[in-house]
Order: structure tokens, then sequence, then C-alpha cells
């Protein structure tokens, strides 16, 4: 690409992801000439990369309550306007068929190349340009709008949308460009931290968790802001799975995490009636017949199931106080796996500077944040895509 060329645009787009490309098509379509930039070699790769491959798209269950940012109330106005069925409307548009899985998330029948193909020829149709491999050097407000210089020249623009998400996965071209840019124009940033994340431990813990690492069992996951009832897996590094991805998005460095493993289960009545049965047998033998029986083998080496050879020798009150420990089972991460594993990024450009029916900036003309950058998180489960559609969307209606 010639670095002397001069390229004069109504929309300059940095970040060719999912709310970068959705926002070029959907402004190209209001009649917008618009050009998108992307330093990386290829488009939207996360989107590729998503839901295992298949893209989870979006959840029919999508609210505000599903997303977690310093103002709660920021996220409604786009939500309302951009809404789970329109993107599936979308998709009927180009003859994607979906499925929905588990908690209403919609996922695609095959791969997810589909839909970065439908975002680039939405793009194409609607008359908007996209370049890859092409570095932000500098950034200068003009009266018109901005003057940016790009390895790959210099574009004028009126308006400068910010599409390059969050800080998870850096070796798929994840930068903190968006907070860069909002600090420069005077905008606050939220301090990012990883999100949708796995938990890692030291120690006995991490011994202990290695050990029957691959099992996975239904657990409640809480502490004193959310909590989530769904899988929770054994890792060599220490917790992952969805009830730990969920909650790590609320968790801070120091915290205690409290998991429910009895959860789902009316577990003292089926041990008292396993007891009345079987009074002879042990009680891990009980036990296993609720919990997968290397889990119970490690409580019990930990000593939070105790060994009782014969169940008739056990309490009514001993049962109880067993099942209040295993139902208020405390963890203390030492940490995640950071941005190498992270999901997603909690935190981000400050909703006070912005806009919350257009995304443009309250202290810049011209100036808009979409998608992940903005310091509105999605819970696991399509959210993020989401919010990246549905911000976008309200932007390229601005
Ligand atoms: C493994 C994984 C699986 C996921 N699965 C799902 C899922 O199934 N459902 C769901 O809802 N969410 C999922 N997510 C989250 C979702 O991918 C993101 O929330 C979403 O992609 C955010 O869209 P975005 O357009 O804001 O940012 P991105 O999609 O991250 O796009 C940002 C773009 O900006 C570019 N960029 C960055 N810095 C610069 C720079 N300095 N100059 C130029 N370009 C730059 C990047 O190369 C990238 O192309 C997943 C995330 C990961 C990591």
């Amino acid at each position: 690409m010639n670095p002397d060329t001069h390229t004069q645009v109504d929309a300059l787009v940095v970040g060719a992801g999912a709310a970068g490309l959705f926002y070029g098509a959907r402004a190209g379509e209001m009649g917008l000439r618009v050009l998108v930039v992307d330093h990386a070699a290829k488009p939207a790769e996360k989107v590729r990369i998503s839901g295992g491959g298949r893209c989870n798209f979006t959840s029919i269950h999508t609210a505000p309550h599903n997303f977690i940012s310093a103002n709660p109330h920021f996220a409604k106005s786009a939500l309302a306007r951009y809404t789970p069925q329109d993107f599936t409307d979308q998709l009927a548009r180009h003859a994607i068929t979906w499925h929905e899985k588990t908690l209403g998330q919609l996922f695609c029948d095959g791969r997810s190349g589909a839909i970065i193909d439908m975002l680039l020829g939405d793009l194409q149709k609607a008359g908007g340009e996209l370049r890859l491999n092409t570095a932000v050097q500098d950034i200068a407000k003009t009266e018109a709008g901005f003057r940016v210089t790009t390895s790959g020249g210099v574009i004028e623009a009126a308006r400068l949308v910010i599409a390059s998400g969050g800080l998870s996965i850096p070796k798929m071209g994840a930068t903190g460009f968006a907070y860069d840019v909002a600090r420069r124009f005077g905008h606050t940033v939220i301090d990012p931290r990883p999100a949708l994340v796995p938990f890692v431990f030291e120690g006995r813990d991490k011994e202990d968790f290695a050990s029957i690492s691959g099992l996975a069992c239904p657990v409640r996951a809480r502490n004193d802001r959310a909590a989530f009832e769904e899988a929770m897996l054994f890792t060599h590094r220490g917790l992952s799975g969805p009830a730990i991805l969920q909650i790590s998005s609320y968790w801070t460095e120091g915290e205690s995490v409290t998991l429910d493993l009895m959860a789902g289960l009316d577990a003292a009545a089926a041990l008292a009636a396993f007891k009345a049965q079987h009074p002879k047998k042990s009680l891990a033998s009980a036990m296993e017949t609720l919990l997968p029986a290397r889990l119970v083998a490690l409580l019990t080496a930990r000593g939070d199931i105790p060994e009782v050879p014969r169940l008739a020798d056990m309490s009514h009150g001993a049962i109880d106080a067993l099942m209040q420990r295993l139902s208020h089972w405390t963890i203390k991460p030492s940490g995640t796996e950071g941005w190498r594993t992270a999901e997603v990024t909690v935190g981000g450009v400050d909703t006070d500077g912005l806009s919350s029916k257009t995304m443009e900036s309250r202290l810049v003309p011209g100036l808009y944040f979409i998608g992940e950058c903005v310091d509105v998180t999605g819970w696991l489960g399509g959210y993020n895509f989401q919010w990246a559609w549905a911000s976008a969307y309200a932007a390229a209606r601005a």
C-alpha cells in the first residue's frame, strides 16, 4: 500500500472485528462512505474462533442485567433498538441457519466463517472499503473531523469510530488502542481486567485440582455480587467451565468464591434415604451417588467429607453439617489465566463520556466508541456479540 495515499471518507472505522464490520455495513447502507482499517492480516478473527468455531452470536435472553458496567443503565437504549431477533432476521436474509443450545444461546449450524462472510459481503455491498495490515500512527482533530495517519497513507474522516476491542488474546492482535485514543481525547478509562477467564491456584489447591483435571460437575458459583449455576471443570492449573468463567467477571484479586457443590440436588434428603436403605455402607459410597467418585475421593482426602465407615453412625446433625460445608465450599484463587485466555475485558472506555443513544463522545463530536472497548461486558453466552451488533447499530444510526 502506498503510504502517500490520501483518502477522504465520511467514517473511518479502526478495527475490523464484529462491531467495526457491522458498523461499516450499516453506515454504508445509510449512505456514508466508510473505510474500515485493521492492523491484522485477517478480519474478525475472534468471530472465527468464537463458540468453538460455531459463533454463539447472540442470546435470546439478552437483557441489560446480563451486562457488567459502571453504569448498568448505559446499555439499555442500544440493546432495545437492536435485538437478537434483528440479528437472526439478518442471518435469515443470508440463509445462515442456526440452532439454540442451552440457556437461549444461539449458534451457527455451520462454521462461524459464514458470519464473517456475511459481515464482509454486507460491507462491500454497502460500498464500504476494508484495508487490512494497516496501522494507525497518528490522529489529529481537524475542523472537519479527523486526520488519521496510517501505514497506508493519510485518511481524512468526518467521523472516527473506534472498534478495536479489548485486551483479551493479544496473540490475535488485541491492543489497548481504544483506551489510548480515549485518554488522549480526555475520556476516562475504567481499569480493564481479564474476564470470562479460568482461575488458577497455588500450593495444595493447585495439586488437588490438577489431580482430577478433566472432571466436570454442576455447581452454583457465587460471591456477594453475582451467582451462576452451570458446569465447573477441574483443570491442570485450577478451575474453569461456564460457572467459573461467569463468576470470574465479577471477581477481583484476593477475593474468595463460594461454590455450592450440591447445587440442584436435594442432597440431605437423598443421603438420609440412602442411610435408611444401606445403614452399613460408608458415607463415601453414599456421596458417590451425588458427586463424581474422583471428586468424593478428593474431598475426603482434603477433610471436607469425613471418613464414616457406617452411615448408621452418622447423626442427622452431622449430615446437615456436611451439607452445609459442601454447599459453601470456599475457594481462593491466586489469580486468573489472564489476557492469554480471557474471552473478554471487563472495564474500558467510561460510559459517562459517551451518549447511550449514539455511542458518540460527549467531549469530541464525531468520535465514537463501539463494541468491547466500551465499559460494557456481557456474560458468557452470546451477550458480547449482541453488544457488538447493538452498539455498532446505534452508532451507525446516529
Ligand atoms: C476464544 C473466544 C471465544 C469467544 N466466543 C464468544 C461467543 O461465542 N459469543 C460471544 O458473544 N462472544 C464471544 N467472545 C467475545 C467476542 O469475541 C468479543 O466480545 C467481540 O469479538 C468484540 O467485538 P469487537 O468488534 O468489539 O472487537 P474484536 O472482535 O476484538 O475486534 C477488534 C479488531 O480491532 C483490531 N485492532 C486492535 N487493535 C488495533 C489497532 N491498534 N489498530 C488497528 N486495528 C486494531 C483487531 O485486530 C480486531 O480485528 C469470544 C472471545 C474469545 C477470545
